[in-house]
């Protein structure tokens, strides 16, 4: 008899699995599911964040979405002032994150991890309000405004959108996205050498 593999979830995950873990690449399905809520607040989740953490120093990136390690749970974790040199740490948890009340509209530059080597400007909203619960499930909510220089706005919005199986380049108008093609097809070909399978390409 075999073993059944591990469905990827915290609760199924041992803290060996967790560190197992490794970013996962566009066009993996993983990214393009719909995360389910965090219902348990234990000691693996914890240890799923901290793994997170470890995962996103390592790429140098600001933000990860639990998705992005093939975990399809609603948790990202941030550290935006990285890139601001001597600025303090500003490691965040976010977990079961909603956006409401958003206004205006700005554009920046981004990237993301589960796309290694493009970048584009992505159309954002200005202003909102962020809900979400820490680690030991207790609720939160602050008001970000990009304009008025808090980054982080960008960051929750990138990764929240992940969270609902969304990615960066789904925000690119035809022109944009014909720019990044080649690349787009460098990443499926590399899935599809390392799987076998074709994953979940754009498909316009
Ligand atoms: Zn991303």
């Amino acid at each position: 008899m075999h073993k059944p593999p591990s469905t990827g979830s915290v609760s199924s995950a041992s803290p060996a699995d967790l560190a197992a873990l490794r970013l996962v690449h566009y066009p993996h399905p993983v990214l393009r599911r719909r995360a389910a809520e965090v219902t348990v607040f234990d000691d693996r989740l914890a240890a799923l964040c901290a793994r997170m953490f470890e995962l996103m120093d390592e790429e140098r990136g600001i933000g990860l979405a639990a998705p992005q390690v093939g975990v399809s749970l609603r948790i990202f974790v941030t550290d935006h002032a990285k890139r601001e040199q001597g600025a303090p740490p500003s490691r965040r948890i976010w977990i079961n994150p909603v956006i409401e009340n958003p206004q205006g509209e700005t554009v920046y530059e981004e990237g993301c991890l589960s796309f290694p080597g493009i970048y584009a400007k992505v159309r954002r909203f200005d202003r909102f309000t962020i809900r979400w619960q820490d680690l030991d499930g207790e609720e939160h909510r602050e008001s970000l405004d990009v304009s008025a220089g808090q980054f982080l706005g960008i960051v929750v919005q990138h990764e929240l959108d992940h969270l609902d199986g969304i990615l960066f380049v789904d925000h690119l108008n035809p022109l944009q996205l014909r720019l990044v093609r080649r690349k787009l097809r460098e990443l499926e070909d590399a899935y599809r050498r390392a799987t076998g399978t074709a994953g979940c390409p754009i498909r316009r």
